[in-house]
C-alpha cells in the first residue's frame, strides 16, 4: 500500500485506520491502535499540516473528529512520486557518467565520461590517454547498452508498481 512507502509504520497505521473508519477521535485511535495519546496527537497534528486529514470539532460532544482527505492525499503522493522519479533519473544519469564508456585506441584502457573531461586536449581537439598518450574514443557498443537499460526503466519499474496499487 502506498502509505507504507512514505511513512513510518505507526504513521501508516494511523492513516490506514483513518482511511477505513470515518470520523475518528484521538481517543479512538489511541485505544484501538494501542499507541500513547500524546504520540497520536503529534501524528495527527503533522497530518493536519500536510492536509492529509480533516479535523472537525463537534461542540455537542466537545471532541474533535478526524477523517482522511483522500483527494488531498493522492495529490501529495503524486507530487512525491514525481520528485522521487526525478531524483532516480538524476542518479541514473550520474551512474551513466561513471560507467567506463571510452577506450584508448592504443592501450585499450577504459575511461568514464567524468574522467575524460579532464583529458581533453584543446590543441588537438582530442582526448588523450593518461597512460600512453594515445587517442581516446567513445566505445559506442557500451553506450548503446547503457541507453537501452535507462529506457527500459527496469531499475525503478518495481517502484511504480508498488505506488500505483491503490489507484
Ligand atoms: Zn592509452
Amino acid at each position: 500500500m502506498v502509505m507504507h512507502t512514505f511513512y513510518t509504520p505507526i504513521k501508516a497505521l494511523v492513516l490506514e485506520y483513518l482511511h477505513y473508519h470515518k470520523e475518528v477521535t484521538e481517543l479512538d485511535l489511541a485505544t484501538r491502535l494501542k499507541i500513547h495519546p500524546k504520540e497520536i496527537r503529534a501524528i495527527l497534528q503533522e497530518m493536519k499540516q500536510n492536509k492529509f486529514i480533516k479535523e472537525c470539532y463537534r461542540r455537542e460532544h466537545s471532541v474533535s473528529y478526524y477523517s482522511f482527505d483522500e483527494h488531498m492525499f493522492i495529490n501529495v503522493v503524486r507530487y512525491r512520486l514525481i520528485f522521487m522519479r526525478t531524483s532516480i533519473e538524476n542518479s541514473q544519469q550520474q551512474q551513466n557518467n561513471q560507467q567506463p564508456s571510452f577506450n584508448c585506441e592504443q592501450c585499450a584502457k577504459r575511461f568514464t565520461g567524468n574522467e575524460i573531461l579532464r583529458l581533453y586536449n584543446a590543441l588537438k581537439d582530442e582526448f588523450i590517454c593518461l597512460y600512453c598518450s594515445g587517442v581516446i574514443l567513445e566505445d559506442t557498443t557500451a553506450k548503446v547498452n547503457i541507453d537501452f537499460n535507462a529506457r527500459s526503466g527496469s531499475r525503478y519499474g518495481h517502484l511504480n508498481r508498488k505506488i500505483f496499487v491503490r489507484q
